[in-house]
Parts: structure tokens; sequence; C-alpha cells
């Protein structure tokens, strides 16, 4: 509590007055300790090269490598990958960084992300961006949490992060869990704009805590590439599959 109350001050101070726990377990030592990470619930199994939805078993039987939505109207995106499925320990760590104010999370999260992410996502980039919140809920919020991983990523892969590359124009609000893939690809169709000035040329690593149908990367891919950028893959920190 009082640890969320100071989540602003300096790492440093903090680590003073409070010595880091594992925000699962609560051992004293570091924010995320080696038995929680290890045993974070990994995203595997047969997916789709496109979007990381696990592949039907007959797709997945046939050899083939894309889903059928991917197969059949590619997203914006070249492709997406997350290390984890959004259960368990994982969707509590993403519930932590975003509503409970644990930022410095961020970091553990990150290079989890980085370690444990292989293929077209971790390939080459010139700029990582994250997903914008629109800006009320920023300011309501206090802190986008998508921007704190983006950032810690571009740090541990050594690349610029560009928190301003693409702005949410529209407050789309969360979409209900039970809407359909179209239905969510409606409403976040032309929710973003892309800066032309910062997007040009570029192959953009654009981040998320949470992908769910892909939607929102959909959304937000399709507005950098139309500002000119060459490329867009996705890491998200989990899959909610
Ligand atoms: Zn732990
Ligand atoms: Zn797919």
């Amino acid at each position: 509590m009082m640890k969320q109350m100071l989540g602003r001050a300096s790492h440093a101070a903090l680590d003073l007055l409070f010595p880091p726990q594992c925000a699962l377990c609560h051992r004293a030592g570091s924010l995320l300790c080696d038995g929680c990470a290890d045993d974070l619930p990994p995203a595997d199994g047969r997916r789709c090269d496109c979007c990381w939805m696990p592949l039907a078993r007959r797709t997945a039987r046939l050899g083939g490598r894309l889903c059928r939505h991917c197969a059949e109207a590619p997203p914006s995106f070249d492709a997406l990958r997350s290390p984890f499925v959004m259960e368990a320990g994982a969707r509590r760590l993403a519930h932590e960084l975003k509503y409970e104010g644990m930022t410095a999370l961020a970091g553990p999260m990150a290079q989890l992300i980085l370690a444990r992410t292989e293929g077209p996502a971790a390939q080459t980039a010139d700029v990582v961006v994250p997903v914008p919140l629109h800006r009320a809920r920023e300011r309501s919020r206090g802190y986008n949490q998508a921007a704190m991983l983006a950032r810690a990523i571009a740090a541990g892969a050594d690349l610029p992060c560009d928190v301003r590359a693409v702005r949410r124009t529209r407050n789309t609000g969360p979409l209900a869990k039970t809407m359909h893939r179209e239905e969510r690809l409606a409403i976040m169709r032309g929710a973003f704009a892309a800066r032309p000035e910062r997007a040009e040329g570029r192959r953009v690593l654009l981040v998320d805590d949470v992908a769910t149908t892909g939607a929102t990367l959909d959304a937000c891919g399709a507005a950098l590439l139309a500002a000119g950028a060459r490329s867009v893959r996705c890491l998200t920190w989990a899959r909610a599959d």
C-alpha cells in the first residue's frame, strides 16, 4: 500500500525504505524471483506464425503455419510474439503493472520478454513504439503501462524508444470480452494516428502489455504503415488465447 503511494519516488530511495520483494511470492530479494519467473505459463504449442494464436489442431496437423484469420485477411503487422499466456502469474504481473502502480515491474518483465521471445518479432528494428493510451485515460492512470514496457525493452535491446510516434485519436474504452473479432476491429479502426516524421522508413517494434484478438495492434500498426513505416512487428508480455 505504502509502496504504491510512493510509486513515483526513486527506486533507490524505495529500496532503502522497502527492500524489494517478489510481486508474486513476496520473498525478499528482487521484484520477481527466479522461481516465480520459471513458473510463468509459456505461450507454447503450435501457434500462428503471424498473430501467435494457437493453431487449430487440423491446421497444425496439415502443417499450416497461419491461422484462418491471418490466411484470409492478414493483419497490418508482420508478426506478433508474446512469451506468456494471460494466466496465473503472468496475469497477476500484468495486473500489478497496469492497475496497481507497480511500474518498477516493467524492467524485469521487459527482460523476460526479450529473453523468451524468438522469431521474427525479435529481429532487428529501428525503433520501439508503445501502443498509446488516450490522453484522458493516461491522465487518470498516471502512466501508460505499454510505454513502461516499451522503454525497458528499448533499453534492453539498445534501441531508441519513441512514445510519440503514434497517438490515440479516439477514447475507445475497454473492449468487452464477449465482442467478436470483427466488432473489435471495427471499433479500433481509425482510433490511432501516426506521425510521418517519426514513422517514415522505420522498422517499428510495437509494444503492448497484452494481446487479445490483436485488433488494437492491427489498428495501431495500420496507422504506422499509413504514415510510412517500413514494417511493424509486435511484442507483448502475454497473449490471451
Ligand atoms: Zn517469487
Ligand atoms: Zn494468425
